[in-house]
């Protein structure tokens, strides 16, 4: 990989301040590619909340952060601050489907389940789905809702299908597969909204119950029809689902450096990025290169850089990775409901998730996005975090973009901007892998994590100079969108 065209769009940049420059220039592409090929690399499995590969990574990054020098937030010596969660593990032995002409298909060997109902059993009209590999919708004649969907889907249109078939609210949707079926067991926690049962059953269980239902069998690996095939045999099933629920734990893991001044060190600036992703689903492994192994590679890369060069900041840094994130902003929840430190002596959080991609959609192109990233949340509630960050962006050369602010409530910022704290939301964009197993390594650009990680670097020392950022909560509106700062020569 040479001569990419970021580095000319990042070139035309005011230099460095001289005493910042030791600790930016150590933050280098070779690096963050190190970093994110470990926490999006097969040994963490795209670290799913409640699964071993997050808890390795956990170790990992706090392994990290000793090996930098950054101190473990706890005076014991230790980086993790625990989650409690509750993990919904089926009763497998007694999960099964009733269905008409006697069938009885036991879940062992036969489905896998990913998600599950507060009931432990469902009663429902019985209806199998063909899905086409495209698009598709489904006839109002067809009432989906509280039924038990039986469905086929090819891998590239799963997500739209489960989905479509989702948004018609059944009691429980199945994916025909091959083979045997494993259950996923889920972390939930408390305040989850109550959900459809949803996973996988083998095509052998459900030729039996087509056959059941006076139906032909499919059998394995038919190909897809060209128009959605809705078979309703009106005939009605129950699915017994019951399951036990254990606590589990799951860590936010946090360090610090603590400032250069005795007098102001006790307040702090707080650096934030998930750890957790998807992980491992019934249909495969969700890894989460830019989500969000580009933001923790990048916040590690902070905390090296701190602690590489000779300045420091006069307050504390501390650095979070967050658990939970992904089911819901649990781990970011959870420690602004339990802070290590005072919440009131941080003078602002800086977060960054998903700043390894260039943004493309409809509307914009992936080649047009190469020097673009998002800055969210950085002027609301009266914030002025948003000047002192383009201010440091003189000396990056990102173009900033501002029309993302209606996601500032959808990653961890938030819980600390709820609680009076400024905060920054540094977010590359969406792109068609976003929340798929094609959120890899390979599509990840390096230059813009380096970028990112840089303008935190140099953003840390601004706010340290500027000191609090407190905001007056009021939910996110719309911003003016400022372009660039002009220096007053
Ligand atoms: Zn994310």
């Amino acid at each position: 990989m040479c001569a990419s065209p970021l580095l000319a769009q990042f070139a035309d940049v005011q230099p460095c301040p001289e005493d910042l420059q030791l600790g930016l220039d150590s933050i280098t592409t070779e690096q963050i590619k190190s970093l994110v090929s470990v926490l999006a690399g097969p040994h963490f499995e795209g670290r799913g909340t409640g699964q071993k590969g997050y808890k390795k990574a956990a170790h990992w990054v706090a392994g990290k952060l000793a090996e930098y020098g950054v101190e473990p937030i706890y005076s014991d010596g230790s980086f993790f601050q625990s989650v409690p969660l509750q993990q919904k593990v089926p009763i497998i032995e007694e999960c099964h489907i009733r269905a008409a002409g006697g069938v009885t298909i036991e879940a062992d060997g036969n489905i896998g389940f990913d998600t599950y109902s507060s009931k432990p059993s469902v009663l429902g009209n019985l209806i199998f789905i063909r899905c086409p590999n495209e698009r598709f919708k489904i006839p109002p004649s067809v009432i989906l809702r509280d039924a038990i969907v039986i469905y086929w889907a090819e891998d590239s249109t799963l997500k739209y299908a489960s989905q479509k078939i989702e948004s018609h609210q059944p009691a429980a949707l199945l994916r025909v597969v091959n083979g045997s079926p494993q259950s996923i067991n889920q972390p939930t926690f408390a305040t989850q909204v109550p959900m459809a049962i949803k996973g996988n059953i083998s095509s052998t269980a459900v030729d039996r119950l087509l056959v059941g239902s006076g139906l032909q069998p499919i059998g394995e690996g038919a190909a897809s029809p060209s128009e959605v095939e809705i078979m309703n045999p009106r005939s009605s099933v129950s699915l017994a689902n019951p399951v036990r629920v254990r606590p589990i734990e799951v860590p936010n893991v946090i360090g610090v450096i603590p400032g250069s001044d005795p007098n102001l060190r006790h307040e702090h600036i707080v650096i934030g990025s998930h750890l957790d992703h998807i992980g491992i689903t019934s249909g495969g492994t969700y890894r989460g290169a830019d989500d969000n192994g580009s933001g923790c590679s990048a916040v590690l890369s902070i905390a090296k850089a701190l602690m590489t060069n000779r300045k420091r900041p006069k307050r504390s840094v501390v650095f979070i990775f967050f658990a939970a994130e992904e089911i819901g902003l649990v781990g970011s929840n959870y420690y602004c409901q339990r802070p290590v430190l005072p919440l009131q002596d941080v003078t602002c959080m800086l977060n960054i998730d998903m700043v390894g991609r260039n943004e493309s959609s409809a509307k914009e192109t992936a080649d047009e996005n190469e020097g673009s990233i998002h800055l969210i949340g950085a002027r609301q509630g009266g914030n002025t975090l948003h000047d002192v960050i383009l201010d440091a962006n003189e000396h990056i050369g990102f173009r900033f973009e501002f029309d993302e602010e209606s996601i500032f409530d959808r990653s961890d910022q938030y819980n600390f901007y709820r609680k009076g704290v400024g905060s920054a939301f540094l977010f590359g964009g969406f792109h068609p892998d976003y929340h798929q197993q094609t959120d890899r390594i390979d599509r990840l650009n390096f230059k813009k994590i380096q970028a990112a990680a840089r303008l935190y670097y140099l953003t840390v020392f601004a706010a340290d100079e500027h000191g609090p950022f407190p905001v007056v909560f009021q939910p996110p509106k719309k911003i003016q969108p400022i372009q660039t700062r002009k220096r007053d020569n």
